[in-house]
């Protein structure tokens, strides 16, 4: 069984990122408190069993509707093959569900009321990484999960991928400067993901992969500016609680002073 609140893991994270973002920061103004940290430490704490048990649910119903069309020949020839194959193909298969999950989130206006409050974070860093609806993280990390399982990876390989999934989520975030040099194209980096999270018009809808940058080079997606964005976030007002922002999604319609099919960058990005 897993653990519903992982305190180690945190703490652990925590040790590393908060000194790291202190030694080498990207915003050197930004203050440790930055405004809603402490709505985004509820994130850290508690949106993981709301987003464990919707995994659960979602994983293990996808499952048991297309396990059975799986040939047992090709799960059979996937765990015959060595174990860092299987991680590299994990990845690789992983970083594509999450790919496509995420370019939906920002096309579809529902689907990008759940992803605006990812995006409503303002201040990168290595906290704000947790700010994520539960739906969107249960549904954009089923898209990664499910065609590992149905494939028939072993678990070994899935477990090394959510490692590098869950470090490299948090890094991708932090108010770091760390340059990847060549490799920027190979893996991502703060400089690829905060891309994603800038208030540009030029950056809306760019640069979706988790891991690998090179999917959005394929996808005509890629963004990746020598200089680094300035300002995050988006312009509709997503509320600053988490109880607000969990039911943000259902309730944005009623808003009248900015409709979210206007202030959305997916919806900017298609009236251009
Ligand atoms: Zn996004």
């Amino acid at each position: 069984m897993f653990d519903l609140i992982d305190f180690k893991a945190m703490l652990i994270i925590a040790l590393i990122f908060i000194p790291l973002e202190q030694l080498l920061p990207l915003h050197g103004e930004q203050a440790l408190t930055r405004r809603h940290w402490l709505n985004d430490v509820f994130y850290l704490l508690f949106n993981g069993i709301l987003v464990k048990f919707g995994m659960l649910a979602v994983v293990g119903a996808a499952m048991l509707l297309i396990g059975r069309f799986v040939p047992e020949g090709l799960t059979t020839a996937v765990q015959s093959q060595p174990l860092w194959l299987q991680a590299i193909e994990a990845l690789l298969i992983a970083d594509i569900g999450f790919y496509v999950a995420h370019r939906t989130f920002h096309a579809v206006p529902f689907l990008w009321r759940f992803h605006a409050v990812h995006h409503s974070i303002e201040e990168m860093d290595w906290l704000a990484a947790h700010r994520v609806h539960p739906v969107d993280q249960i549904l954009t990390k089923s898209a990664s999960y499910v065609p590992l399982f149905a494939l028939g990876f072993s678990s070994e390989a899935v477990l090394i991928y959510v490692l590098i999934y869950h470090w490299q989520s948090v890094f991708i975030h932090s108010n770091t400067r760390i340059k990847f040099g060549p490799l920027k194209w190979l893996v991502a980096s703060p400089q690829f993901h905060h891309w994603h999270h800038a208030n540009e018009r030029q950056a809306y809808d760019k640069n979706f992969a988790g891991q690998l940058p090179f999917l959005d080079l394929i996808g005509g997606t890629l963004l990746m500016p020598d200089r680094m964005p300035e300002k995050y976030g988006v312009d509709e007002p997503v509320p600053q609680l988490y109880h607000q922002q969990l039911i943000y999604p259902f309730v944005a319609d009623a808003e009248p002073a900015a409709p979210i099919a206007e202030a959305s960058p997916a919806a900017a990005a298609k009236s251009e």
